[in-house]
């Protein structure tokens, strides 16, 4: 077993820098070798060596109706067969723009990029260029991309200028990025104060879910409205995992906050490599070529990516019976697993959002960055190399959130459950 996988591992770390071409790949946060995946339909993927699993990753976000949806797959070959790409304007496009406005609350322009790092790079800019200011607050354990503004570290308490977490970082970089703690308004007023009239944008994410599913507490979102109506800042929500999943209008909807600028990514694209950022008329005009801020992309709006997530995004549109269907289906497994690491005495603190689900092996609740490092990370790896073992897929790190598809039948949760059961039984 896994034997094709551990070969290619070592081929693959012959010419790709560790061996992936996105370090969580690698299995570094679990331990052991990756598996390498052959094909995938619905929830199931299978590996290299015909071994199948059912998926909790979702290729990370994207695959929220399952893998291989047979719509999208034949709109992109379709669509292929006339061209990959022009670099010119197509309908599609407007098209693609149009549908993401009637979804989503706040967006009056919506650009199309190719990542969910080029949308949180491009909309900080955008800020900057709207507000004339540099600084940007972010949060602790929150992620928004390899952009250079975010691969910051929080100095010792908030008020502290961040360092830069990467070489190749600038020192100047990185005091243009300031780093608040997750659900605490105080902490970002702290900042806001210290900062006065320095700060451009507030990007967050509106549910966690890059340190374990962390759900913003009542009034967090609010009250960051609140701050940035007072200070004259930008609010940005990073809705790349949460936009369309947690509802058809994202996190926005779900909470009933809007943002100044929306960024999106994953479900957009469909598994192709898609990310947009968009918001308020008044903001989007600054973007090039209506305004100075230089914004661009070579492939950006490509029909590929366009046709992929605007089928996916029509019948999310179409049929939001698709999200009361993932909740219940997220609901059941939440119970189940409680229930089993209940039965097992194991302390666990879940949290759930739609179809976003993170379980901590912690007595503690799981509000912020430092309640989600109490998590038993050596637990962890085992439950989560035992579940693998017992053909479930979940993300390889304990701060990840699962991502649960709509392609999740009754019969594999309750597969997901009875391995749960054996598997924390060899974890312990
Ligand atoms: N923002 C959030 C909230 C993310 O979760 C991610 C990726 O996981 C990104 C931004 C970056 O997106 P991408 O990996 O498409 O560059």
């Amino acid at each position: 077993m896994l034997e094709t996988s551990k070969e290619l591992f070592e081929r693959a770390k012959q010419s790709i820098p560790g061996g992936v071409n996105s370090p969580a790949r690698a299995f570094n946060s679990v331990g052991g070798s990756p598996v390498f995946m052959e094909k995938a339909e619905g929830s199931i993927l299978t590996d290299v060596d015909g071994k199948e699993y059912i998926d909790y990753v979702g290729s990370w976000g994207p695959m929220i109706l399952g893998h291989a949806y047979e719509p999208v797959i034949e709109a992109v070959q379709e669509t292929a067969a006339k061209s990959t790409s022009f670099g010119a304007p197509t309908e599609l496009e407007v098209k693609m723009a149009e549908l993401v406005k009637r979804m989503v609350p706040g967006v009056d322009k919506i650009r199309m990029v190719n990542s969910g790092t080029e949308a949180c790079m491009s909309a900080i800019r955008v800020a900057r260029g709207y507000t004339g200011r540099d600084k940007v607050i972010k949060f602790q354990g929150n992620y928004h991309g390899h952009g250079d503004s975010f691969l910051i570290n929080a100095g010792s308490g908030a008020l502290t200028l961040g360092t830069p977490s990467s070489p190749g970082v600038t020192e100047g970089t990185a005091n243009d990025t300031l780093t608040a703690d997750y659900n605490d308004l105080n902490s970002v007023k702290q900042l806001l104060n210290e900062f006065e009239d320095e700060v451009a944008a507030i990007i967050v994410e509106p549910v966690a879910g890059n340190m374990g599913c962390i759900p913003p507490q009542k009034g967090f979102l609010s009250g960051l409205r609140e701050l940035c109506n007072g200070h004259d800042v930008v609010l940005i929500f990073d809705e790349v995992m949460t936009g369309f999943r947690v509802a058809q209008g994202g996190a926005q909807q779900r909470y009933g906050v809007t943002a100044d600028l929306v960024t999106y990514g994953k479900i957009i694209g469909a598994g192709l490599p898609v990310g947009a950022f968009g918001g308020k008329e008044e903001i989007m005009q600054v973007v090039s070529p209506d305004g100075p801020v230089y914004q661009a992309g070579t492939l950006s709006g490509n029909p590929l990516a366009m046709i992929a997530g605007y089928t996916l995004l029509s019948e999310l549109h179409e049929n939001p019976v698709h999200y009361d269907e993932l909740e219940e289906k997220t609901t059941y497994l939440y119970t189940g697993l409680s229930e089993v690491f209940t039965d097992y005495d194991v302390p666990v603190h879940l949290n759930r959002v739609g179809s976003m689900l993170g379980f901590f092996f912690t007595e503690e609740e799981v509000v912020n960055f430092e309640t989600a490092n109490t998590t038993d990370q050596e637990l962890f790896k085992a439950f989560f190399h035992a579940m693998l073992k017992n053909g479930i897929y979940l993300p390889p790190s304990p701060f990840e959130s699962l991502f649960l598809a709509n392609s999740l039948t009754k019969e594999m949760l309750d597969q997901t459950l009875d391995a749960a059961g054996a598997s924390i039984e060899q974890a312990l």
